[in-house]
């Protein structure tokens, strides 16, 4: 788990903004769930066999005995959010950024703590509505900076036929059954589909020499998969069929998808997405949805060297005191500016006025005004311009007028 501070928070900052504006355009509100749920929220959802489930959750139970989990993804908790709306979940579109949690073995691009932008659709099963999620994203990728990144997609049929697949997918494993690696062996009784995209090469010397899923799916699936794909080629989008790809979590069923990004290596993976139906109330919510890993997307901005680390707006001026009265003085002064919108900051401890100037540049300050008790019997204050280094006695009005034309 990282803090994230200046300057790299400033590119948090960035991609955010940039996230908000496009999800607004394409009229996405954001929903904020909480970070801890009832671990059924996610076990129901993700599936008991998954690799999350079984060894990634921050589980523990709360003083009245509940078992409550941090979130390790974040479709399970808007899903059960829009669960409890029912009828009013209409077709709801929604986007959220935050902190997942995931107790993994950390490695580069592999964080216990990571943050996550993601939609989620409501709708039916529709090939329109799963190519305007990726095409979102894909845009998304794009407003970010981030060109070269590889679409790959696959379908996992409709959910009434995944008995049959998985019946399918078994009957064709099963006499390699001893070839495969242990967690192989184990997954064709719990999890098939997960075989599918085991990285052991003789797992899939053995995957690659069987038809595609798609030959075990009614032509309705696979027409729409056809559908999907057509109106990506037709938006210039590329998709790469990958008969592998499946996705680590069982909620999914027709398209799903992964962008991963060379400039990544081995974890090369920056987004996940696919359509899906989850029961968590009366009726089973269908909808699409993605999620991007925002570490992963920053890492690959900066191997492509497409890091915007804009600095938050420094400040303006910087008072510097001498004397108790002239830190009064400069201490309402201040506020009264900040009241007007004028980033202004100074030091408060009275060191000396080589120390004060310091703690200016380190502001960045455009102006410094420096104040000592003489001044302050005056009535006046002395402007520096940190550029040009000019210095004028001003009074307080005057300075009060220059300070907020510069502002502007
Ligand atoms: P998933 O929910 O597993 O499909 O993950 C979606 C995306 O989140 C992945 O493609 C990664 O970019 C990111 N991600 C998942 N797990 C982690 C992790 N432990 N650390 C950093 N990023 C992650």
């Amino acid at each position: 788990m990282s803090d994230i501070d200046a300057p790299e928070v400033f590119v948090w900052q960035n991609i955010e903004e940039q996230a908000r504006a496009l999800f607004a355009l394409y009229g996405f509100n954001e929903i904020r769930t909480p970070i801890l749920e009832r671990t059924q929220v996610f076990t129901r959802s993700i599936g008991d066999d998954t690799d999350i489930v079984q060894k990634e959750m921050y589980t523990f139970e709360d003083r009245g005995g509940r078992s409550l989990t941090m979130r390790p993804e974040g479709t399970a908790g808007v899903v059960r959010y829009l669960a409890g709306k029912g009828q009013d979940a209409g077709d709801a579109r929604l986007f959220y950024i935050g902190p997942m949690f995931r107790s993994e073995r950390p490695q580069a691009g592999r964080k216990r703590q990571f943050h996550q932008c993601g939609v989620e659709m409501v709708s039916p099963p529709s090939p329109l509505v799963d190519a305007e999620c990726i095409a979102l994203q894909l845009h998304l990728l794009k407003e970010w900076g981030l060109d070269g990144c590889v679409l790959k997609i696959n379908t996992r049929g409709e959910a009434h036929e995944s008995r049959q697949i998985a019946d399918e997918l078994c009957a064709r494993l099963m006499p390699n059954r001893e070839d495969l690696c242990a967690d192989c062996q184990r997954r064709i009784d719990e999890n098939i589909l997960r075989v599918l995209d085991c990285k052991n090469p003789e797992c899939g010397a053995i995957v690659d020499a069987m038809p595609p899923l798609t030959e075990f799916m009614s032509a309705d699936s696979r027409a729409y998969f056809d559908k999907v794909v057509a109106l990506l080629n037709e938006l210039g989008l590329r998709p790469k069929i990958t008969p592998r790809l499946v996705r680590g979590l069982d909620y999914y069923n027709n398209t799903v998808w992964e962008i991963a990004h060379p400039a990544l290596g081995a974890q090369d993976a920056l987004a996940g997405g696919g359509r899906y139906s989850i029961q968590m109330g009366k009726k089973p919510l269908e909808g699409v949805g993605f999620a991007m890993g925002l570490e992963r997307v920053i890492m690959a901005l900066n191997a492509v060297d497409a890091l915007v680390e804009t600095l938050s707006e420094s400040v303006l001026l910087w008072f510097v005191s001498m004397g108790a009265k002239a830190l009064d003085a400069n201490f309402i002064l201040e506020q009264e500016l900040r009241n007007r919108g004028v980033a202004c900051g100074m030091d408060m401890t009275g060191r000396s006025m080589k120390a004060q100037m310091r703690a200016a540049n380190r502001a960045n300050a455009r102006f410094v005004v420096i104040c000592g008790d003489d001044e302050v019997a005056k009535r006046v204050l002395l402007l520096k311009d940190m550029g040009s280094g000019e210095q004028c006695e001003i009074d307080k009005e005057t300075l009060i007028e220059r300070i907020l034309q510069e502002k502007g």
